[in-house]
């Protein structure tokens, strides 16, 4: 291959992971941790025009029985019961459209597209959230202990967080895709 059939080569090649999000698109675009921050500041510019989105402030109270009415069986059995989802199993895994990504329980806003990459575990993940909208405690449910993490307004469960997520955050958020629903910036469902 001559120089310039295989730099042409290269660049189709970049186009082709921009387009598909394959490759390095998969993963965060954020260098530092400044970034970040800009990241978890400038959410709402993911939101999709007229959603009304609650805050982590306006506690949503249920009894169980309201829970199972308004949720689905396998979205009460991760929320409600602290199950997890078959890996592989979330339609959530493949979407890469910009947009937010709500509790399921309680319509709160947590995470955005920005925030997403391929972590290869089966389960929609992402390397921050928004600001102020998960609170976390010490899980000993395994061998070793983890950190599970539940939303701020409705106390459903969502996933557990890991120290080996990519740089800058270092932070893997592991997420039932059952516990989120995705609301594109466009509004179209
Ligand atoms: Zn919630």
């Amino acid at each position: 291959m001559t120089r310039r059939g295989l730099l042409q080569g290269m660049l189709a090649a970049g186009l082709w992971s921009a387009l598909t999000g394959r490759g390095g698109a998969a993963q965060p675009q954020v260098k530092d941790m400044k970034g970040i921050e800009a990241l978890q500041k400038s959410w709402k510019a993911l939101l999709a025009d007229g959603y009304k989105a609650p805050s982590p402030g306006e506690p949503l109270k249920l009894s169980k029985d309201e829970w199972k009415k308004r949720l689905a069986p396998m979205a009460y059995g991760v929320l409600r019961d602290e199950g997890t989802e078959r890996a592989g199993t979330s339609p959530l895994n493949d979407e890469k459209r910009e947009g937010v990504y709500v509790c399921a329980g309680c319509d709160l806003p947590v995470f955005t597209s920005a925030m997403k990459y391929e972590s290869g575990t089966g389960w929609p993940s992402f390397f921050t959230t928004i600001p102020g909208v998960f609170d976390t405690k010490k899980d000993y449910g395994l061998f070793l202990p983890r950190t599970e993490y539940h939303c701020k307004r409705c106390g459903g469960h969502h996933g557990h967080v890991f120290d080996d997520g990519p740089p800058p955050t270092g932070q893997r958020w592991c997420n039932n895709g059952v516990a989120l629903k995705f609301i594109p910036k466009t509004g179209k469902a």
